[in-house]
């Protein structure tokens, strides 16, 4: 079991996978319980139950098409799942099954009237999709409370939109400060009564009330930003992995555990696609200088990962590989462009416009390439975009980025990643001031081997990893 000083606050967040269904979450319990009976004060966040996000967001996609007995018919299958982890906790001393699945019902039911008049409108605002997604964690949050009651562990379930404050940008909300005072508010209370609270990860509100979420994956973030507000001696992130990996073990089998790494090797991994933590997640731990741990809820024995503002400094040339698919390239060409004053401020200006952020940037003195994550609005963008320069788009790309503190060491590295690529074809390099990767753009086809070949020449040489 994973410790930490005793007395300290630590925060435990639990993925949708670590929360699936009523074993699991017993298995949650069972975690938190040791935790609480070693001395440490504990508040808990947790995602939705796997699936479920995904599920809350199509019926959505179903509503707006007008498909209204559809998207009822398939929130009718999301409650009858909660209800079922419910009742399995019946005979539990302690759970109140009635209220708390009323309390089930009762949000399913505010989530049909929301997709009903989505259905009569034709129409899902950002707005209503936040209130509809925010179910999720809504839900699992108080089941889990009650299975830790049911389990000895005295919880206090809290509303996250009464504890965490954001701006009303939907769907990817920016937590306000007044989330310190509203986590002294709810969250504090509870832990100096001796209660674990349990709140919901990823869903706030508005100063005015109004559910917002923030954004996908966002219940680390959540869980980071509670841990800043409650001066925690340390945030813990439980998912179905042993801690961060050389490579995402669904691309590269051989993947092996990084024991130890900085906040910046982290949040790059994260920011290049390593999908174990939310990118956002390391910013308030970074400003309290809070580490980081991610653990696995299925081997909770196991030593994870730690993440902390020192760097490792153990002479490994690369802590990992990332890679994130789908991506898609915007090259934008003018051969005005050199003398041009503020022409890249026209060209980010247009992003700027439509909501549009980029990841990689290469330029040469004719043009500006880009790769965008969320082509939504690209047909604009485009548009925009020709009226003063030659665009080109590519879908079907992929950024492959090798993180390491090393790199900024040794420029051997660097040119090694490089070579170890070989010939398959690049489309962007980037190496960023902060020197702690060395990004590639390439066809989405060419990912498998580019991360199989990296990975090969980087961590299969047994020691290279601690
Ligand atoms: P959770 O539901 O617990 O938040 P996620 O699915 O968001 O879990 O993140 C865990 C998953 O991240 C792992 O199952 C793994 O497939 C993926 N992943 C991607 N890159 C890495 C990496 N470098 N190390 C570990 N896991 C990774
Ligand atoms: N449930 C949300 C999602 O699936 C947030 C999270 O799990 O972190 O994106
Ligand atoms: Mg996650």
């Amino acid at each position: 079991m994973a410790m930490s000083s005793v007395g300290g606050i630590v925060v435990m967040k639990f993925g949708g996978t670590s929360v699936a269904g009523a074993p699991e979450m017993e298995r949650v319990a069972r975690i938190v319980s040791a935790a609480v009976v070693n001395g440490q004060r504990v508040a808990v966040v947790v995602s939705a139950m796997a699936g479920v996000t995904d599920a809350l967001l199509a019926t959505c996609r179903l509503a707006a098409r007008g498909h209204g007995s559809a998207a009822t018919g398939a929130i009718e299958a999301i409650e009858a799942r909660h209800l079922e982890v419910v009742a399995s906790f019946a005979r539990s001393p302690g759970c109140d099954i009635q209220a708390l699945s009323d309390e089930i019902r009762r949000e399913c039911r505010d989530l049909t009237t929301v997709l009903s008049s989505v259905a009569v409108l034709r129409e899902i605002t950002p707005r209503g999709l936040d209130r509809v997604a925010a179910a999720g964690e809504l839900m699992s949050s108080r089941i889990l409370a009650a299975v830790l009651d049911s389990e000895g562990v005295r919880s206090r379930w809290i509303d996250a939109r009464r504890a965490l404050v954001t701006s009303d940008a939907f769907g990817a909300a920016v937590p306000l400060d007044a989330t310190r005072d509203a986590v002294a508010r709810e969250i504090q209370p509870a832990l100096e009564a001796g209660e674990v609270p349990v709140v919901g990860g990823f869903v706030g509100a508005t100063e005015a009330g109004i559910t917002t979420t923030l954004g996908r994956g966002g219940s680390d973030y959540s869980a980071a930003l509670f841990g800043a507000a409650l001066g925690a001696s340390e945030i813990q992130i439980w998912t179905d992995v042993d801690g961060i990996l050389t490579a995402d073990p669904r691309v590269v089998a051989e993947a092996q555990l990084v024991e130890r790494l900085s906040f910046d090797e982290a949040a790059e991994l994260a920011y290049f696609g390593a999908k174990v933590l939310h990118p956002s997640t390391i910013l308030p731990a970074v400003d309290q200088r809070i580490p980081v741990k991610i653990l696995n809820t299925l081997r909770p024995e196991r030593p994870g990962s730690v993440i902390t503002a020192e760097s490792a400094a153990d002479g490994r040339p690369l802590v990992a590989v990332a890679c994130k698919r789908n991506v898609t390239v915007v090259n934008v060409t003018s051969t005005r462009m050199l003398l041009a004053h503020g022409f890249l401020r026209r060209v980010f200006e247009v992003f700027e416009r439509h909501a549009t952020s980029v990841d990689v940037v290469t330029t040469s003195e004719v043009s500006v390439s880009m790769t965008l994550d969320d082509d939504r609005r690209i047909e604009a963008i485009e548009r925009e975009l020709s009226g003063f320069a030659s665009v080109q788009v590519e879908r079907g790309m992929a950024i492959v980025s090798a993180v390491g503190d090393n790199l900024r060491r040794d420029p051997s590295t660097a040119v090694a990643v490089i070579a170890a690529l070989g010939r398959l074809p690049l489309r962007m390099v980037s190496q960023a001031a902060s020197r702690r990767n060395v990004t590639v753009v390439l066809s989405d086809e060419d990912v498998s081997a580019a991360m199989a070949r990296l990975h090969g020449e980087f961590f299969a040489a047994a020691g290279v990893v601690r």
